[in-house]
């Protein structure tokens, strides 16, 4: 499978270079050159998977033709292993019409360890057949940082520095990301705010021959990776629950910030999976609640809600719905890109809205409501739901499509007890996340100019990246 820019901008890379590149060299995002179709009869084959061999399926369709099947086999089963759910992605009935799929059951406790597992040991496998190193720079808000050095703690051939404001990350997923020992992983605690932090960021990586001496790569949910590990749940839940309630239509409702995780589901209904509608679930950040809409994509003020892992302002992976939307058309999306940066908006016609809705819903979900739904739905059925998850149930209630709906939970309650007690409830830990809270803790604090943090970089990636060259320089080596 060969991968394209949604902007037209560049030559078709290979699997390997996409994952890669993150971003394309045109500013665009990488997506497949075409989508796999899959008949009935292969889903028909699929629906007994475990999840890991569907993971298998759907990436040889995706990869096969640049890594033997047995080594992709082996990243798959090493990346699953650390999940403590023998289903990985589990179902649970919480209401005669309403399931939600457990995403939390990984290292980190949030979905994003679904895809960053699998990135992990796919960073660890390109360095390995091409002997070269992987250095991975990044800034985070929380959860995307705990999990990306989840997922490369301890490998051979990659690095991670993380920074994060300093004090304004919440306590368990600062104890995810510094309790960390290996001498791979930097924690970099930044003197200033998340902005601060991304602005140092874009700063070195705008750096250009700093970005090129130490091989960074960046982490964000761009990577077309971590969209494409997250289809196999779409899969694996659908094939479980549609086993339990024969002939209903099926919706899921996805707790949405960047628009990674339901564009995922978008490509497993786009490449056959008969799911009816997407429910895209945001809190008061709802751009694209309001996009679904009135069919107008506008950027408004920036709201801290009671689920902060979908607290944003643009959705980084809309883009890549553009492309979809408009026939796998390039200049199209490179045009409502350009009309995206000078007039800060894009609006789509009536005709064009029809489509969009045809495939989903949407509903904005306010942190008054995301907080009665956690109480109410412990009170009626014992289950404790966390904020992000919260919004999709909401959602999928006030929706009411008379479908079967599944809400994604994407994070478990313990990682966000702020919104839990604020609930009026009290949780106790799970023993992993007890066990972080006597362990010493590695960060180190900087102040927030991006001289402070490359002098850090210097020291921290300098050594190795002396020796090894960038994969990207021994690609050919690989089978
Ligand atoms: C990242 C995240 C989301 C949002 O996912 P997107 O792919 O950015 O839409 C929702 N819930 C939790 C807990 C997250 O960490």
């Amino acid at each position: 499978m060969q991968y394209i820019s949604t902007r037209g901008g560049i030559a078709p890379v290979g699997f390997i270079q996409a994952v890669l590149m993150g971003l394309a060299d045109d500013g665009g995002l990488l997506v497949p050159e075409h989508l796999p179709q899959l008949s009935a009869a292969t889903l028909e084959q699929w629906r007994t998977l475990s999840y890991q061999e569907l993971t298998l399926e759907l990436l040889t369709l995706f990869a096969g033709d640049e890594l033997p099947r047995a080594d992709l086999r082996d990243i798959v089963q090493r990346s699953y292993a650390t999940f403590r759910h023998p289903d990985v992605t589990p179902v649970h009935r919480l209401q005669d019409d309403l399931y939600v799929l457990e995403l939390f059951h990984g290292p980190t406790f949030a979905f994003k360890d679904v895809a960053l597992q699998l990135l992990g040991n796919m960073y660890a496998y390109i360095s390995q057949q091409t002997g070269s190193i992987i250095h991975i720079l990044g800034a985070t808000s929380g959860d995307t940082g705990a999990s990306a050095i989840a997922g490369v703690s301890g490998k051979p051939g990659v690095r991670i520095c993380i920074l994060y404001p300093h004090g304004r990350v919440s306590e368990v997923q600062q104890l995810q990301m510094t309790t960390i020992a290996d001498e791979n992983v930097l924690n970099l605690a930044i003197e200033g705010t998340f902005d601060d932090a991304q602005r140092i960021i874009k700063e070195i990586f705008g750096d250009a021959a700093f970005k090129q001496r130490y091989h960074l790569r960046a982490i964000n949910s761009i990577n077309i990776l971590r969209i494409l590990a997250q289809i196999t749940y779409y899969f694996y839940a659908y094939f479980r629950v549609s086993e339990q309630q024969p002939g209903r239509s099926i919706s899921f409702s996805v707790p949405t910030g960047n628009f990674g995780d339901i564009f995922a589901g978008y490509l497993a209904k786009q490449m056959g999976l008969p799911i009816h509608r997407l429910i895209v679930a945001t809190n008061e950040n709802d751009i694209l609640v309001r996009f679904v809409q009135d069919g107008v994509y506008r950027p408004e003020a920036f709201r801290s809600t009671h689920s902060p892992s979908m607290d944003i302002q643009v959705a980084s992976n809309f883009e890549r719905y553009l492309y979809y939307l408009y026939g796998e058309n390039a200049a199209k999306v490179k045009e409502l890109m350009a009309e995206f940066r000078a007039n800060g908006l894009i609006s789509v016609p009536q005709a064009d809205l029809e489509r969009v809705r045809a495939d989903f819903a949407a509903r904005s979900v306010e942190n008054a409501t995301c907080l009665t739904t956690i109480s109410q739905v412990y009170a009626g059925s014992g289950y404790l739901l966390d904020p992000h998850t919260a919004c999709g149930v909401a959602a999928a209630d006030a929706e009411a499509l008379g479908d079967i709906t599944i809400a994604l939970a994407t994070a478990h309650p313990a990682k966000f007890n702020e919104a839990i007690a604020l609930s009026g409830l009290e949780q106790s830990f799970p023993d992993e996340i007890q066990a972080l809270f006597g362990k010493p803790q590695r960060q180190q604090v900087v102040p927030a100019t991006s001289e402070a943090v490359e002098q850090h970089l210097v020291e921290f990636f300098g050594a190795a990246s002396g020796v090894l060259p960038a994969p990207e320089d021994v690609l050919e080596t690989l089978t």
